[in-house]
């Protein structure tokens, strides 16, 4: 799961067609909007991330372990959809590419917001076999728990990844 930015960045240009946006009221609201396709920047955009609670058969749950920037730290599996991905997609996709395993009977469960990140998570529950687990550029390893005793919250990524542990697991 990548990173993002901590701050809003200021949109100035159209990201369609590249023309400079101007400001502009629409229905009482302050919006961006370019003058040469239809885009309207409404100041409400966010990354949407496909998340994944993977459960075994025996009720343990699929946390990853995080390599690079923020090293050691435990999340779920999942990832930013990319354009033309359905959100089902983007979270096999994102499964597999930090597992190695593929995971079954994806279903929707609940979404979190972040705002301060932008940041949806579209969270999907799902099934997984205990299967050898492909260490790639994300992810050191994978590991199973049942309880959030099992591990130290210290090593949780940030607030929904803990969230959604505590709404899992309680
Ligand atoms: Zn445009």
């Amino acid at each position: 799961m990548c990173n993002l930015r901590k701050n809003s960045r200021k949109m100035n240009f159209c990201p369609n067609c590249g023309s400079k946006l101007y400001e502009k009221t629409i229905n009482d609201s302050l919006v961006k909007s370019c003058n040469t396709c239809e885009y309207i920047d409404w100041n409400n955009w966010v990354y949407v991330s496909c998340v994944i609670a993977a459960f075994t058969d025996d009720n343990e749950v699929l946390l990853v372990r995080l390599k690079g920037k923020e090293q050691g730290k435990l999340t779920f599996p999942g990832g930013y959809r990319d354009l033309g991905e359905t959100l089902d997609q983007a979270a096999h996709r994102e499964f597999y590419e930090e597992t190695g395993m593929v995971v079954h009977n994806l279903e929707l469960y609940k979404t979190f917001t972040k705002d301060e990140q932008r940041l949806i998570w579209i969270v999907y529950k799902g099934k997984v076999q205990k299967s050898e687990f492909v260490e790639n550029k994300e992810v050191f390893e994978a590991i199973y728990i049942r309880n959030i005793k099992d591990i130290d919250c210290n090593d949780l990524r940030g607030k929904l990844t803990k969230a959604l542990l505590i709404d899992l697991l309680s």
